[in-house]
């Protein structure tokens, strides 16, 4: 769902920017500052990649397919440290998209009365303790032999202990040690770390430009819809930072994904209890509550409802809802099991129709009135 392609590849209007990099002759430390949501962190991770990309004889890095770049494509690279906050973390390459996207809630955080507002503020913070245990790492030689890389972002937000550390770094560089440090605020990084940096500014794409490369990202994200008005007011909205528009747009779009979801599972239980009712289920009703949630689920619902009312009648257990054991057995005494074959055809039969993302209200009324059958009147 997330378009993670975004993130492996330069864009457009930073492009003179990377073709300006002499990477034989690779500075210690670059500073790479610009506005937010242009593409800079992006931009950083290819870099990473590409000083640490190990193919010989390529014109241009990363080759992508040398044991280094495999590595770093996992999030597995021994020398590539990156110390960023975990709200962006996911943006770094790794072997699992799907990690565990769940609050990781310290202590103090939890027992704070404010939980919710440390916990955010702690989430955009780079940890102190991965930065000290980070930096005093380099003082080993790297893992593969080649550069090791320490990517550092936001930078303005380091603390000023971490800070210091780094600032001791930057002034006796460790062997092929190379710093990427990213600021969104260049004027808000400490004076004595921006001296001893090559300094990279990151521009802004034109209105145009920016506006192009976001339409061509839309269909990586699967089912999203924004209109180009849409999109054009977000754009002028974020201040013409494209991935931050394309972060806007991807949140809207799980947000109503989760509105989807929300809908379905509160149709499902009103289905549940609907089906508990057995002949006596009041099939109008219950379509024209649930019919607004989407027709996949529903008849997932029901068929696992109907799978487990079979089994109960024949003296087995619910797989699906055991806690509904009672219920189900009371229904089994009523159900009249070749109509509940029946039942279970109609309902296989269906599933393969369901390409609707909308239950019709006429489907759902007949596929429940034919429920009702199965009971003995
Ligand atoms: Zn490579």
């Amino acid at each position: 769902m997330f378009p993670m392609e975004k993130h492996n590849q330069v864009a457009p209007w930073l492009q003179p920017l990377w073709d300006s990099l002499d990477f034989e002759k690779f500075p210690n430390a670059i500073l790479l500052h610009g506005q937010s949501g242009i593409g800079k962190f992006a931009f950083a991770v290819q870099l990473a990649k590409s000083l640490l990309c190990e193919a010989s004889n390529v014109t241009h890095k990363p080759c992508h397919q040398c044991e280094a770049c495999h590595w770093f494509n996992t999030g597995n690279h021994p020398d590539f440290i990156a110390l960023v906050p975990e709200t962006h973390r996911k943006l770094l390459p790794q072997a699992d998209y799907e990690a565990d996207d769940s609050p990781k809630k310290t202590k103090a955080a939890r027992d704070d009365a404010d939980s919710e507002t440390s916990d955010k503020k702690e989430k955009k913070n780079i940890s102190i303790e991965e930065t000290r245990s980070a930096i005093e790492s380099l003082s080993i030689g790297s893992h593969r032999g080649g550069n090791r890389v320490i990517l550092i972002y936001p930078l303005e937000m380091l603390r000023s202990d971490s800070a210091n550390t780094l600032l001791k770094s930057l002034e006796e560089p460790p062997a092929n040690t190379i710093f990427i440090l990213l600021a969104d605020r260049v004027d808000r990084v400490l004076p004595t770390i921006r001296s001893r940096c090559r300094l990279l500014a990151a521009p802004r794409p034109d209105r145009d430009q920016g506006l192009t490369w976001l339409n061509a990202q839309l269909p990586s994200i699967s089912g999203m819809k924004a209109s180009d008005s849409d999109i054009a007011s977000i754009y002028d909205e974020q201040g013409g930072a494209p991935y931050s528009v394309l972060d806007s747009l991807i949140a809207r779009h799980n947000q109503d994904e989760k509105d989807d979801l929300t809908i379905a599972i509160a149709a499902s239980r009103f289905l549940l209890q609907s089906m508990a009712q057995g002949g006596r289920i009041s099939w109008l009703e219950t379509a024209d509550k649930i019919h607004k949630a989407q027709y996949s689920f529903l008849l997932a619902t029901i068929q696992r409802w109907v799978s487990d009312l079979q089994l109960v009648s024949q003296g087995g257990n619910p797989r699906y809802y055991p806690k509904h054991l009672s219920t189900l057995k009371g229904l089994s005494q009523t159900a009249r099991v070749p109509k509940l074959l029946q039942y279970w055809k109609s309902l296989v039969q269906a599933r393969r129709t369901e390409n609707h993302p909308l239950a019709s209200r006429i489907q759902l009324e007949a596929l429940l009135s034919q429920y009702q059958q199965i009971f003995e009147g």
